[in-house]
């Protein structure tokens, strides 16, 4: 009886199995078609300074402009590609198409700009000719500033290969491009680890943003994060900011940069210059 079972487990896994494989194949094959179809667009988040009332950069993010299902975010189709060499094609994409945008921008006198962030895979920053190919997509926009690009990189891809990603890093930001670490708190990175990481820009993971008012211990990591960033000589980000009273708490926490639904949602590109020329702090913010 338990073998009977134990077989029918099996035919009934051979089969789950089956068909994640054929799913995970049919949806390789529409990356890959959105790809040769030019189905990808980047929107921009902006990121200000609350207390300068100042706009210092948007952040890409990618978007699948799907023909039957409309806007897709990038958990709807990321994932399955997380180690696949489509994500480094993709990332190359993501920087080509930033480049252009931030030379679009600057020929129409959106000069508001300190930077551009573009959101880096692990397994496209791992790749040996990454800086070289990173000179490349410089050289094909010649008129673009290397300091206009950040790249935005995982903590926690960052802390899988410290001594690697360091080096990786390092020869970028001798190109002049700098570099953030995203989604920070979630990876328990030990202070000699950052110190390790030469980033110029921490941004606090929504996770504890979203919370911080209401819960103590996410308020003690936001002022753990502000703290060692502030030690360390590097700018702090708090991501998630969905309030006027977030922003108001992150300013006497010390920390002035900011992005979120309560600034603005992610939007495409034509609309940044308004947004930008637009935009007013709460009244509160401005000291
Ligand atoms: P991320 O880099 O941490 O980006 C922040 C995400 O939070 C974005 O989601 C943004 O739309 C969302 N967000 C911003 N403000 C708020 C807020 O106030 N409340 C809430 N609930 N969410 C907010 P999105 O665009 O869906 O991107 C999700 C993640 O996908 C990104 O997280 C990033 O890790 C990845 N990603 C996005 N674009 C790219 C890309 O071009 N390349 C790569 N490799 N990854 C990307
Ligand atoms: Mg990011
Ligand atoms: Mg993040
Ligand atoms: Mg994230």
């Amino acid at each position: 009886m338990a073998k009977e079972s134990g077989k029918n487990c099996y035919h009934l896994f051979d089969t789950a199995q089956d068909d994640a494989i054929k799913v995970q194949r049919e949806s390789l094959e529409a990356i890959r078609c959105a790809l040769d179809n030019h189905q990808f667009v980047l929107y921009y988040q902006p990121k200000v300074n609350m207390m300068r009332g100042t706009v210092v950069g948007v952040e890409a993010l990618i978007r699948w402009q799907h023909p039957e299902r409309g806007i897709l975010n990038p958990i709807e189709f990321l994932p399955v590609i997380e180690n696949h060499t489509m994500m480094i094609e993709i990332g190359e994409w993501v920087i080509d198409t930033a480049l252009t945008q931030i030379s679009q921008w600057q020929a129409m006198g959106v000069n508001l700009m300190v930077s551009t962030s573009v959101n880096i895979a692990a397994v496209h920053l791992q790749q040996p000719d990454f800086t070289q190919r990173l000179t490349t997509l410089l050289a094909a926009h010649p008129n673009v500033e290397p300091r206009y690009l950040e790249l935005e990189v995982l903590e926690t891809s960052a802390l899988e290969d410290v001594h690697h990603i360091s080096t990786i890093m390092n020869d970028c930001m001798n190109l002049g491009v700098n570099f953030a670490l995203d989604d920070f708190g979630t990876g328990y990175s030990s202070l000699t680890y950052l110190r390790r990481l030469p980033a110029s820009l921490i941004k606090i993971d929504q996770s504890f943003v979203r919370d911080m008012l209401s819960n103590a211990d996410d308020l003690a990591i936001v002022e753990g994060v502000i703290a060692l960033a502030k030690s360390f000589k590097r700018d702090v980000i708090a991501e998630g900011v969905e309030t006027i009273e977030h922003g108001t708490a992150l300013l006497q926490l010390g920390c002035e940069l900011a992005q979120g639904y309560g600034i603005a949602k992610p939007m495409p590109a034509s609309d940044i210059p308004a947004w930008i020329s637009d935009w007013k702090p709460d009244a509160s913010w401005l000291s």
